[in-house]
């Protein structure tokens, strides 16, 4: 006899935390896409389970002379497909159910822009803002050769994260090099250009956020002279898709990051604010704009919200405040699955983090392409082909939702599971 997937008991039910468990986020929105799609019992069991855990001590010696050890974790969710594909966080509030979570989203998202990687994550629980610069390559060094085995072009390859960067890539490239006794670039991807990173990558999710908001707007018979956005998160992914969304010609009335928010109903200068974050790091003392309360972003009257800086910002607490009728996720993970429903009253038009920010995994393999190829691109061709991508993968999702007449997410979701159920299917079960 065969049960539908929303008869069988999940036996970590009892242990989530509710709304805000990041974990819990992903999976009731698995259990729904999985329900429409009607999984059956067996792979919907494969695909709600990672398929490694990976929890390691970092110690290192700080720069006092004392030994502090770091905890960090990689999971890799799902390799059906392909090598595991994920960023690294360094951050205080990384656990292993946001790692886990991050991981199976990452397994979503690199399948539904239809690109050869499964799903991973990694994170190290420390704060970037209170280390050195020698304490933060110690660390990376040394959680690098603690997940030495599982990294590899052909079994895991990191990217940069919260807190992380293309400096961060260079140590892992180079330690990982050292242990294999030659150079591997395609181990990372988000790589400095000089050594094996490729062009157009450091703007890639933005510009995909760019992209789908540009379609979502074009489907909605709305237009892009004009139309007011506020970016929360003024990081790699806030202020790029601001920028190019600016040059698109939509107004940025508002940008927030760690230290505030800033608000200019004329629109802001985005080049500008650029400028200032580079030399003082954050939004506050900026002094040409009216500054308004860090969370007061998400509920201003504006035609796109685009949430680009953590998980659950938006949840039954304030999703009913929201005035923007597209929300384009940036972030991962910055809508509780309470407040979707909550979204989908209202009819806002959410187009889910699987899908708009899926343009830094999709440059990130055609950096993995180049580096296996020792054929590097210019970055009219990666944008193009970025573009290509992200249009289809649009319209794909668009496609299954409004087939089964459900939102994008449940739409992405779905056209995830169904790709990553099919190669499950044709493997068979190894045992
Ligand atoms: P980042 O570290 O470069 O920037 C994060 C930004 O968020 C900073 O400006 C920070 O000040 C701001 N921030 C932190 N707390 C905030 C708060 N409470 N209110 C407002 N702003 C706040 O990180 P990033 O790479 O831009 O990543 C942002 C999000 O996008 C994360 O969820 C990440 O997982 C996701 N993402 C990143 C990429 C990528 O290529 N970098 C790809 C896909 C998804």
């Amino acid at each position: 006899m065969t049960m539908a997937p929303q008869d069988l008991i999940r036996p970590d039910k009892d242990t989530f935390l509710g709304e805000e468990n990041p974990f819990e986020a992903m999976m009731s929105r698995f259990d729904y896409a999985a329900q429409k799609l009607s999984l059956d019992p067996g792979l919907y069991k494969v695909l709600r389970s990672p398929e490694k855990q990976i929890i390691v001590s970092i110690p290192i010696v700080r720069d006092s002379g004392e030994v502090e050890v770091f905890t960090g974790y990689r999971v890799l969710y799902n390799t059906s497909r392909g090598p595991a594909k994920g960023g690294i966080r360094f951050d205080t509030n990384v656990t292993l159910d946001e790692v886990k979570a991050l991981a199976a989203w990452m397994t979503w998202k690199c399948a539904v822009v239809n690109i050869p990687f499964g799903g991973s994550k990694g994170g190290v629980i420390c704060d970037p803002f209170q280390l050195s610069n020698g304490e933060l390559e110690r660390i990376t060094r040394r959680y690098t050769a603690a997940i030495f085995e599982i990294l590899g072009p052909d079994s895991d390859v990191p990217a940069p994260d919260v807190n992380t960067n293309e400096r961060v890539m260079a140590w892992i490239m180079d330690t990982y090099s050292m242990h294999k006794r030659h150079t591997v670039t395609a181990v990372v991807t988000g790589k400095p250009v000089e050594m094996g990173g490729s062009l157009g990558r450091r703007e890639a999710t933005g510009r995909g956020c760019m992209l789908v908001t540009r379609e979502a707007l074009k489907r909605l018979r709305m237009p892009i002279e004009g139309t007011r956005v506020a970016v929360q998160g003024f990081g790699n992914v806030g202020s790029v898709t601001a920028q190019l969304m600016e040059q698109l010609g939509l107004k940025i009335v508002a940008v927030s990051d760690k230290s505030g928010g800033l608000y200019n109903p004329d629109g802001l200068r985005i080049r500008e604010l650029i400028q200032h974050v580079r030399q003082k790091r954050f939004l506050a003392d900026y002094k040409e704009a009216d500054h308004i309360g860090r969370d007061e972003i998400l509920t201003l009257d504006c035609d796109v919200l685009v949430p680009a800086a953590l998980e659950n910002v938006i949840t039954s607490k304030n999703a009913n405040d929201i005035k923007a009728k597209i929300i384009c996720e940036g972030a991962n993970g910055p809508t509780t699955a309470n407040a979707d429903k909550i979204l989908e009253q209202k009819g806002v038009f959410v187009i889910p983090d699987i899908l708009a920010n899926a343009g830094g995994v999709t440059v990130s393999y055609f950096e993995w392409v180049q580096d296996r190829g020792g054929f590097f691109w210019d970055e009219p061709t990666v944008n193009q082909r970025l573009e290509r991508i992200m249009v289809e993968s649009f319209d794909d999702v668009a496609g299954m939702a409004g087939r089964h007449g459900i939102n994008l997410r449940i739409g992405a979701y779905m056209l995830a599971i169904e790709r990553v159920a099919a190669v499950h299917r044709l493997r068979g079960m190894y045992a």
